[in-house]
């Protein structure tokens, strides 16, 4: 259920209705949009009559019930109103909504040694991108693949954010490497196998940094937002939605089908922010830049890009990652219709 109040709604009376509505075992929570306060309502809310909670103060507005099961990620939970998710980087804060510019998160699949992840950050940093993404934890199909430099690369990844500026995303597969990740990354990744790894998303909403939730490869949409809803009701709001590409009957010619149709949909149903992986999602480095394109044309608000510096000679992911000339040369495309949607220039996406 949420409380909208009027505008104008004295701080005083919010307070109040807050401390009375958690008198009947129900969490509030105060959300605070760009023209109205909304007072969120967990908890069982399935006795309680809306007109009759209205009458508690006649600076209520209304009373709605948030029909889906999950509740904090529900759109309607911020009475329509989308995220605008702050994160904090090197060079200021970047931040990740449906009224931003679109953010580009771009770097290997495996941070692999340190000349080429500062490479490529300098190189990913020139073209645009705002953030750099690499795993120093690989979740591998094969416990005989290579598995991440783990610890180390955190280090590179430190140095990287240094010489280039680039806020840090990697992926965290163990609650037990939070904290050492927490030091180096600005926005921990869950990946697509750990989506429904409900111990870590409890351990990641536990804690203060950025979620990057990418999709399971077999998850309804549904199921990607209980997750959401899992890191928020640990007490993180600040989730962000990757598509990555889902399992259909067709694999031999993609890797996953990338799906875009998610964008539009989900605008219907969270006020989460949405960033499309074209590179997961079709497993060739061929068909990243058409896919890339589609999602900006479809409304995204970030694109996650693996890029290498020699993809033939990557430990993890070559096929699908772009070279940095072919990421230059994407990221001008991008712009051309990205300005077309209103979503560019990258540089306003940061604002210092
Ligand atoms: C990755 O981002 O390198 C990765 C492993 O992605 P996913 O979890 O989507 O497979
Ligand atoms: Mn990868």
């Amino acid at each position: 259920m949420i409380i909208v109040m009027k505008s104008g709604a004295p701080e005083m009376e919010i307070d109040r209705i807050c401390t009375e509505v958690t008198t009947w075992g129900l969490s509030p929570e105060k959300i605070v949009g760009r023209y109205k306060v909304v007072i969120g309502l967990v908890g069982d809310t399935a006795e309680r009559d809306p007109l009759q909670l209205q009458e508690i103060s006649p600076w209520i507005e209304q009373v709605l019930r948030v029909e889906h099961p999950f509740k904090r990620a529900s759109r309607d939970f911020r009475h329509g109103e989308p995220s605008e998710i702050p994160v904090a980087t090197p060079e200021g804060t970047v931040y990740f909504g449906q009224h931003c510019p679109i953010v580009t998160i771009a770097g290997p699949c495996s941070v692999e040694n340190e000349q080429m992840i500062v490479e490529t950050a300098r190189r990913v940093k020139a073209a645009g991108a705002k953030f750099l993404r690499g795993g120093a934890y690989k979740p591998r199909t094969s416990p005989y693949a290579f598995q991440g430099h783990g610890e180390s690369a955190l280090d590179l990844l430190a140095a990287a954010r240094e010489a280039s500026g680039l806020g840090i995303i990697t992926e965290v597969m163990d609650a037990e490497d939070i904290d050492k990740i927490t030091k180096v990354a600005d926005v921990l990744q869950v990946g697509a196998r750990n989506m429904q790894n409900f111990a870590l998303l409890k351990k990641v909403g536990a804690q203060n940094k950025p979620v990057l939730l990418k999709r399971g490869m077999s998850a309804t949409i549904d199921e990607w937002l209980m997750a959401a809803e899992y890191v928020m009701a640990a007490g993180n709001p600040n989730v962000i939605l990757c598509e990555r590409g889902i399992r259909t009957f067709d694999r031999g010619y993609t890797r996953n089908t990338l799906d875009l149709s998610v964008v539009p949909v989900l605008r219907n149903l969270t006020h989460l922010p949405i960033v499309i992986d074209p590179s997961h999602g079709t497993g060739w480095s061929q068909y990243v830049p058409a896919m890339a394109k589609a999602a900006v044309a479809v409304g995204t608000d970030g694109l996650m890009i693996e890029v290498h510096p020699t993809p033939q000679k990557a430990l993890s992911d070559g096929a699908q990652s772009l070279t940095p000339e072919a990421f230059d040369e994407l990221m001008g495309e991008l712009g051309t219709i990205g300005r077309v949607v209103g979503r560019w220039p990258q540089e306003a996406a940061v604002l210092a």
